[in-house]
């Protein structure tokens, strides 16, 4: 188990910092800031990301032709951690 997104979300915001030295002022913000797509496990609290996978979705109709297009996302958890590669629990 890790707390690798959480401890990489506060040194990405201190690169940051450090980068602009004192021509900017760098803050996370409000929760919506920092990395994005991630979901957190109920069970083991630890974070992990996902890729969102968009798609076209035409349900046939029952006289066998194709509905209007929707268009759907499901997200693909990442298994390992992207940052130190441990396999995350299910
Ligand atoms: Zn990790």
């Amino acid at each position: 188990m890790c707390n690798c997104i959480i401890d990489n979300e506060a040194s990405t915001l201190q690169w940051l910092k450090d980068r602009a030295g004192e021509s900017a002022l760098i803050e996370k913000g409000d929760a919506s800031n920092g990395f994005q797509n991630l979901v957190v496990n109920m069970r083991t609290g630890v974070w992990r990301g996902h890729f969102d996978y968009r798609y076209n979705y035409q349900r046939i109709k029952k006289d066998k032709t194709p509905g209007r297009i929707e268009k759907k996302t499901i997200a693909v958890h990442f298994t390992y951690c992207p940052f130190c590669g441990v396999k995350y629990e299910a």
